[in-house]
């Protein structure tokens, strides 16, 4: 912790872990709440760079309304002998690490959905302007990444100017993922890994290949390889592959032990592309969740943009709890939109052959990458809303996750070995309150249309 005597506040690791709530808001930027935010970090020619400069386009937080939501830019930009294009995506993951070591300020999310806050207190102590967290984020990335040799940055408030800079930056992030969307995993030598989210998620450990960025959707495998390489003291190491253990599953000896290591024994195995058994750990910042549905032995997708509840009753906060925190949760996967463009996208458990609900929103921005016969069987809100009704529609549209209910007798009799060997579900699911806190934990369960089948001793 640290006081910097023109600042309003001070900045420190202690301050990672601070939420500021509704109550306490002075102004809220960017959010679920406004259309336009996003936050972009550019190289430069080291000329076109004037050092340490902040810039606030629109109005600055002394001339908003207490209790506002606005449009939010966030511009960085930087020059350095070292500094590289494939540097830009990691050196902004890390805006959201130095914003939340302000005192008073809070960062959620990245790329096109960030989510910030000014506390009321800070306001009050002094914290007026968008100059002073653009101060201290140039004091930081300088001190943590002597790589930049100069930094500015440009906080944009006016509405129409977000707009635009919001569409710059969509096209700049879709260039990125399409980069690495022409490299397979059988092409590199190694994988990499971040563990940026380890502060909020300390078991938390990503594994980011060609065909799985990771789940906050902000690192490519080439913006880890850079990262790794200019900082290699840093958040991004190389993992070695080792051993490829499964194919399907995307289960590697190497990432086994790197993660095992890193995660502090607490993590011992991993598939890159399953939601069961050992699926990759959540942290808090994923795009999208990933979630089983028991009843059509099926699995819907919500975006965290998704307003309002899910196909299984759930909204994407009731779910993200249960997915997140940096644990394994079998049948919960926090990933990132991107991922569902991958051609191993889940493809152990079905890849999209068992996606049966998707908000029609993410269905249209991957339309692309769903195999043509299931683009009309993957169903929305606008198709169905609840589960009682999903069974049917599926029925109705040929879903091949109905091949699978017709396997059902055989196990039922208890005919052949069970799966799920643990499953975990929120209480809401059974009709228990919201927020009741109560987890139903089945063991050795496999649940199907709508009963649940308990393996029996000795079976
Ligand atoms: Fe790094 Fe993963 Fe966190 Fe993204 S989600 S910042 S890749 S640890
Ligand atoms: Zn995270």
């Amino acid at each position: 912790m640290e006081a910097v005597a023109e600042l309003p506040f001070e900045i420190g690791m202690i301050y990672e872990g601070e939420r500021i709530r509704g109550p306490d808001m002075y102004v809220e930027l960017g959010g679920p709440k406004v259309k336009y935010k996003a936050e972009l970090t550019q190289s430069r020619e080291a000329s076109e760079i004037e050092d340490g400069l902040v810039s606030v386009i629109g109005p600055d937080l002394s001339e908003m309304d207490e209790g506002g939501r606005y449009n939010f830019g966030i511009l960085m930009e930087v020059a350095g002998e070292k500094i590289e294009k494939d540097l830009e995506a990691v050196l902004e993951r890390r805006i959201h690490e130095f914003c939340n070591y302000v005192e008073g300020f809070m960062h959620l999310n990245q790329r096109y959905d960030i989510w910030c806050r000014v506390g009321k207190k800070a306001y009050g102590k002094g914290f007026t302007s968008l100059k002073f967290l653009g101060k201290a984020l140039v004091k930081l990335f300088k001190a943590e990444l002597p790589i930049i040799e100069k930094i500015q940055f440009t906080f944009i408030t006016d509405e129409s100017e977000v707009v635009e800079f919001h569409s710059r930056s969509i096209e700049i992030y879709k260039a990125r993922d399409a980069r690495a969307r022409e490299l397979k995993d059988e092409d590199v030598d190694e994988f990499y890994g971040c563990v940026l989210c380890q502060s909020f998620a300390p078991t938390h450990v990503c594994t980011v290949t060609p065909t799985r960025i990771a789940l906050c959707g902000a690192i490519t495998w080439f913006d880890a390889r850079a990262a790794s390489r200019v900082d290699p003291k840093g958040p991004n190491f190389p993992i070695p592959k080792g051993d490829l253990l499964d194919e399907v599953r995307g289960e590697y000896s190497g990432i086994n032990d790197v993660t095992k290591e890193k995660s502090l024994g607490e993590v011992e195995r991993v598939y890159l592309h399953s939601i069961f058994e050992h699926p990759h750990t959540s942290c808090g910042c994923f795009e999208s969740i990933a979630f089983y549905i028991p009843e059509v032995d099926g699995i819907g997708i919500v975006p965290r943009d998704f307003q309002g509840e899910a196909v299984n009753g759930l909204a994407f906060s009731a779910m993200a709890t249960q997915a997140g925190g940096g644990k394994q949760s079998h049948g919960f996967l926090g990933m990132a939109i991107e991922y569902m463009r991958s051609p191993k996208f889940l493809q152990a458990d079905g890849g999209w052959e068992r996606i049966v609900w998707l908000p029609s929103q993410t269905k249209d921005a991957v339309l692309d990458s769903i195999p043509e016969e299931m683009r009309d069987k993957v169903l929305t809100e606008n198709d169905v809303n609840n589960i009682s009704d999903l069974k049917d529609k599926l029925i109705e549209v040929e879903h091949p996750v109905v091949n699978r209910w017709e396997e059902e007798p055989e196990e039922a009799e208890g005919e052949r070995d069970l799966e799920a060997p643990v499953m975990e579900l929120p209480g809401e699911m059974v009709g228990l309150p919201a927020g009741s806190g109560v987890r139903i934990i089945l063991e050795n369960a496999r649940i199907h249309a709508d009963r649940v089948i308990l393996k029996k001793e000795g079976k």
